[in-house]
């Protein structure tokens, strides 16, 4: 006794699950003790105030590429520069990606991957990439169980990238087919004739300099894509997730399949977005850096981009993750050739300020915090330890301050990417004060954590999004 530090968060307004209320936030350790009327409590060891402030669950960003190698590119970040960078945006868990050695057991790509972010100084969470699944029906079902053993409940496939990720139909039908109950599938959708044909037509008429890079990914091919897995996926009652939609499109397919699967279709069916298809639109491929927007998928048009942020509003999309890969300018500019320049932009520390600008008037704080924390708490495994403030859930938390008025700027951030594709965009408000099971780690823009602090979260099964 008396070895635990009790902490109090006094004064603020308090996302709890569904609903925001004026309370006190008590952390005993590393948990959330209680969330309590103003004053009740007292005799604690450290008071903090959030007066003015909204007391937030810590942000669970379940797309994130940290120290990516994908065998071509390397990202300039490391575990500990990557996570700490995404701590001082108020994100306190990120999902990653481990992927698979082919005929290797998963243990080792996990062990793998958990051995490079010793570094971490937030908690994390892996995903796996299944890029060689076993031919045989029944060693297939018996290596994803253990999969799911090991506390992964979360598989990504990919129909295309030839030829390390590229999967075909009959081989995303069967995993899906093998996948154990509890466990969900992301799929990267872009059909992969359609994306090389068009690639191949450009670079065929000379046409490589970055700023085509956004013909040669059609909106098309993600709309095709999406709608021929959740076909699979309802063939064999499958839970999936669309990553990273980028068009209006891709969502209402996921919502129609939705409302039709309360009928008759089996399967479960849910999607993210990410800042950059809700906030820029192609038109940055004319301008004068179109080597910072090379991502895949790439930007829409304003009217894919502004219908897409009307579904955010509307409740069509489950979370808001970021795709984020901290590729430096030197790597982007390396060479003016679209296809040889690496895909991905920098996104981690920026969600938050971005999406409460962006959304919290027209969906309300606890949506907006159910498609930035708990929605991907429960959709991978991890609710309720986090992705809430409840009593037992990890203390992880935000307190976020609405009121400063600011504009996005790469010299304030903490990537190793030397720019933001969202500089110059304003904000509302900012990150006051973050706490990662009970431990301060930013305090008004300093940074308190230690590498090595954060902790590898097992996953279990995956649940409905609220
Ligand atoms: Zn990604």
């Amino acid at each position: 006794m008396g070895e635990v530090q009790r902490i109090l968060i006094t004064g603020g307004q308090v996302v709890t699950g569904q609903t925001l209320l004026r309370a006190d936030v008590l952390i005993e350790g590393e948990h959330i003790a209680g969330i309590l009327s103003p004053g009740a409590v007292r005799e604690v060891d450290r008071v903090i105030s959030a007066a003015g402030c909204f007391v937030l669950p810590g942000v669970v960003d379940a797309h994130t590429h940290i120290k990516l190698d994908t065998g071509i590119y390397q990202t300039a970040d490391d575990w500990e520069t990557g996570s700490r960078a995404a701590a001082f945006g108020g994100v306190t868990t990120v999902i990653d990606f481990a992927n698979q050695i082919p005929g290797r057991p998963y243990a080792e790509a996990l062990a793998a991957r958990q051995t490079e972010a010793t570094g971490a100084v937030i908690d994390y969470a892996l995903h796996m990439v299944v890029l060689r699944p076993e031919v045989e029906l029944d060693a297939l079902q018996a290596s994803l169980g253990e999969l799911m053993a090991l506390g992964i409940p979360s598989i990504k496939l990919f129909t295309t990238y030839r030829p390390n990720y590229y999967l075909d139909d009959a081989a995303i039908l069967r995993v899906l087919r093998a996948m154990p109950d509890g466990m969900i599938a992301m799929v990267h959708c872009e059909n992969d004739s359609m994306v090389t044909a068009a690639t191949q037509a450009l670079v065929e008429q000379g046409k490589t300099d970055w700023r085509h890079h956004g013909e040669a990914r059609p909106a098309e091919a993600e709309a095709e894509a999406v709608n021929r897995v959740l076909y699979l996926a309802s063939l064999v009652g499958a839970r999936v997730y669309i990553v990273h939609n980028s068009t209006a499109d891709a969502t209402s397919l996921v919502n129609r399949m939705r409302s039709q699967a309360e009928g008759k279709q089996r399967g479960r069916f849910f999607c993210e977005t990410c800042p950059q298809y809700v906030l820029l639109h192609d038109s940055v491929y004319a301008g004068e850096h179109p080597e910072r927007y090379i991502l895949q998928p790439p930007l829409r048009s304003a009217h894919h981009m502004e219908q897409l942020a009307a579904y955010v509003r509307a409740g069509m999309v489950d979370v808001l993750s970021t795709d984020s890969c901290d590729y430096t300018l030197a790597q982007k500019r390396a060479t003016r050739d679209f296809t040889r320049t690496p895909g991905g932009l920098p996104g981690v520390e920026t969600l938050l300020p971005l999406m409460f600008t962006q959304f919290v008037d027209h969906v309300g704080l606890p949506r907006l915090m159910a498609m930035l924390a708990e929605n991907p708490a429960r959709l991978f495994g991890l609710y309720p330890r986090k992705g809430t403030i409840l009593p037992g859930s990890d203390a992880d938390v935000v307190i976020y301050d609405p009121a400063p008025q600011s504009v996005i700027r790469h010299q304030d951030l903490h990537y190793l990417a030397g720019y933001t594709p969202f500089e110059g965009m304003p904000v509302r408000g900012r990150v006051r004060m973050v706490l990662s099971r009970g431990e301060v780690i930013v305090d008004e823009g300093a940074f308190k954590g230690k590498a090595g602090r954060g902790q590898f979260l097992p996953g279990g099964r995956s649940l409905d999004p609220c």
